[in-house]
């Protein structure tokens, strides 16, 4: 589903990611941890063109772009079409604060997809309540909790039926108690094959719904393995001593 070759990205003389190989193939769940500042945010950033890679080939689904090449003639469709593939959850939301729960998921079908009024209210309330819910589609953002406010924003992502989502950190702005929540609405999504990638601290989500982990430190994958292997058994020192400390 994505197919990541020598993806680089320097901001000034900073060198961020130094050349990234990653295929996630369907129906797989990997996560990615590291150190604060190995690249995590600008990695998923640069697959979605949020950040402008330097270098390296980017491919999501059956679109591909060489960074490089940054006067092809298909490069802004296929950025397009390769967004809309694409859901992206950050760790802030990010939800439209006028719009309530379920204006927030009819958005994307609205203006994306150019969907009926009627299709996009009915979507969107089956995956509000999907997400569990079905019972605050009327409420403004202001009026949920964090973990109530990441689930729409889940919902919102699913809404323009993603062929992989992103999600990067989904629960390191929530309060302890809602973390979980989160974190079941989207081990519920994997269960369902959904393929995704998700930038995490919480091992426990990592050792139950991960296919594969991965490591990164200084713009590099440092080693990568099923849970078991990286939380168990890992080779590289650099991993010993990350996961002394989120231990
Ligand atoms: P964290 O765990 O804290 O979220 P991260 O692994 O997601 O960290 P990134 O946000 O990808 O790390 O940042 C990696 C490096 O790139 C950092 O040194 C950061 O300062 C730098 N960086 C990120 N975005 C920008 C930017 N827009 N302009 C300049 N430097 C940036
Ligand atoms: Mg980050």
């Amino acid at each position: 589903v994505i197919e990541i070759e020598n993806l680089k990205k320097t901001f000034g003389d900073n060198p961020v990611l130094r050349g990234i190989d990653l295929s996630v193939n369907e129906s797989e769940v990997v996560v990615i941890m590291g150190p604060s500042g190995s690249g995590k945010s600008t990695l998923l950033r640069c697959i979605t063109f949020l950040e402008e890679p330097n270098e390296g080939i980017i491919k999501i689904g059956d679109y591909k772009v060489d960074a490089s090449k940054k006067n092809d003639r298909h490069r802004k469709k296929d950025i397009r079409e390769m967004r809309k593939r694409t859901g992206f959850v950050f760790q802030n939301f990010n939800l439209f604060p006028h719009k309530t729960a379920i204006g927030n998921v009819m958005e994307g079908p609205l203006t994306i997809h150019g969907a009926k009024k009627e299709d996009a209210r009915q979507l969107a309330e089956a995956l509000l309540i999907k997400v569990g819910l079905g019972d605050r589609t009327n409420h403004y953002p202001a009026q949920l909790s964090g973990g109530q406010q990441q689930r729409v924003a889940i919902a919102r992502s699913l809404s323009l039926s993603p062929t992989v989502m992103l999600y990067d950190e989904p629960t390191s702005a929530l309060d302890p108690e809602l973390v979980r929540e989160v974190l079941q609405v989207i081990k519920a999504l994997a269960e369902e094959g959904m393929t995704m990638v998700v930038v995490t601290h919480e091992m426990n989500f990592a050792k139950e719904v991960a296919d594969r982990v991965i490591f990164m430190d200084g713009g590099v994958i440092v080693e990568q393995g099923t849970s078991k292997q990286i939380f168990e058994n890992p080779q590289e020192e650099r991993t010993k001593k990350f996961l002394r400390q989120v231990e």
